[in-house]
This record gives C-alpha cells, structure tokens and sequence, in this order.
C-alpha cells in the first residue's frame, strides 16, 4: 500500500475537502470551533451554544470524556453527555464537536456528533485511528503533544489508509522547555500541512497558549497564513467551570476577541 495517500488524494484532487463541501451552511473561512473544555450539563451548553450562535459559530465543540492528567480531576459526563450535545447541535443548528477516546464508543459517537476529535493523547492510538479511519466518518485529528510533523501526518495517513479522507488536522501546540505558554504553538506545522497535503488546517488557540491575553496576537498570525479554522474554548460561566477554566473565554471575551481579530461583523450580517 502507498505510504502516500494524503500527497496522491492532492495530485488527483480526490480529496473532499470537508469544511468547504461538508460543512456548508458557514461561508465564512477561516471557520471557528468553539464550545465549553467539557459538557458539565444541558444549562451551560445550552446557554454558551446560544451566545456562540448568536455571534454566528456554527461549529460547537465540547468534551463528554476527558482525558486529564491526573485520575482526580474531572473526567467529563460520559455517554449521557453525547445526547445533550446532539440535541444542543440540533436546537441551534450548529456542528458538533467531540472527542472519541475508545474504540467501543466508536457507534455510538457517530450516531450523535458531527466530527469525531481525536486527542493529543491519542494521536497514535492506531487501533482508534484505523477504526474511526473504517468508518469514513469526518475527523478532526490533534497533533499528539510530543509529535513531529511527520508522525503528525502519518497519524492521519492511517485513517486515509482505511478509507477516511474527512480529515480536518489541528495543531495544538506541542512540549517544549518553555513555560510562559501551556504548549509551543509551532506554526511552521500548519504550513507544512498545508504545502504537503491538501486537508484543512486548525489551530487550537486555547489549548496551545493556555492564556487569553495573546489569544488575539497569535490568532492574527495564524489567521494570516490562510489556516482553515481556529478552535477556542468558550464557557458561558467560566468562573464556575470545571476543567481548563484558566483558559476559557466568557461569551463576552469571545465576543471581543472576534472583534479584535475583525471577524466580528462579517459574522453578523
Ligand atoms: C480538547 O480539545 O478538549 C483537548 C483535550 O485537547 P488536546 O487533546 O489537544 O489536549
Ligand atoms: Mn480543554
């Protein structure tokens, strides 16, 4: 078999580029993923769901299981939480996004969200990446924390290798000695990607910085190489939340930080 599929899929244009034909009740490129770290419950996502809607985000992302460092820490809602995310994408209109962290939640993830994530930690979990990879359903893969560009696109190879070339790839920062950020967003990754192989690119701002205040310095820059999409973590009671609330917008932060980076009022016409 051709270890190349992802080059091959551009030369011979097969590849169906997922946000522009898939994805196509949002004109406006580049797209923004948004939503809570985690569903906690209906109230929260309800309510962040309608400020996102509101200020024209159609893709909601949000976690049902987490994998956290540490056992303690808050693990998500589990499967009761993919029906709310469902009805929630539904009430709104609005894609949904969540992570896939086992194989046997592989149907029932499928039956209730629009683009599977498939996690830092997982990226190479071969077994989960050929299954979601049979299942030709669309992806969203994150570069594993301690992956290189080229593991990062053989990850992806692997789910193209079963069939599934709904692959949406994202940076999301990776280890290094450097502290002042959660991880080093490295942007020659995303241009790379978009140089060697023909899948849409996002770059999640939260989990790369791990801060607010550069949110929109550094989303400027990406934006500026013409990436397909930014994901950023929303919560409508951030205070309150459970997981990553250090890194969390409000609806209002959100609000300026698209104003900041001008794609506020295009969103609202
Ligand atoms: C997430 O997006 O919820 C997440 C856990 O991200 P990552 O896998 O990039 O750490
Ligand atoms: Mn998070």
């Amino acid at each position: 078999m051709s270890k190349d599929i992802l080059k091959i899929s551009k030369d011979s244009n097969v590849y169906f580029n997922l946000i522009e034909d898939y994805f196509v009740t949002h004109t406006h490129a580049p797209h923004i993923i948004a939503g809570p770290c985690c569903i906690e419950n209906e109230e929260v996502l309800d309510a962040t769901a309608k400020g996102l809607y509101e200020l024209g985000i159609r893709f909601l992302r949000a976690g049902v299981f987490k994998p956290r460092t540490s056992p303690y820490d808050f693990q998500g809602i589990g499967i009761k939480g993919l029906e709310i995310l469902k009805e929630v994408g539904l009430r709104y209109a609005m894609f949904t996004v969540s992570e896939i962290v086992d194989v046997r939640h592989l149907e029932t993830m499928i039956d209730n969200v629009d683009l599977l994530q498939i996690g830092s930690r997982n990226m190479q979990n071969f077994e989960l990446l050929k299954e979601v990879g049979r299942s030709g359903h669309p992806v969203l893969l994150k570069r594993g924390m301690g992956a290189s560009v080229e593991e990062f696109k053989m990850a992806a190879e692997y789910m193209a290798c079963e069939g599934n070339r709904h692959i949406i790839m994202c940076e999301r920062g990776i280890r290094t000695f450097e502290t002042a950020t959660r991880n080093t967003l490295d942007i020659a990754c995303p241009a790379i990607l978009k140089r060697e192989t023909k899948l849409p690119v996002v770059v999640d701002l939260s989990h790369s910085l791990g801060r607010k205040d550069i949110l929109p310095d550094v989303a400027k820059a990406v934006v500026a190489m013409g990436i397909d999409g930014l994901m950023v973590e929303v919560h409508s009671d951030v205070q309150n939340a459970l997981s990553d609330n250090s890194q969390q917008l409000s609806l209002d932060e959100f609000e300026k930080f698209l104003d900041a980076i001008d794609m506020l009022e295009e969103r609202l016409v």
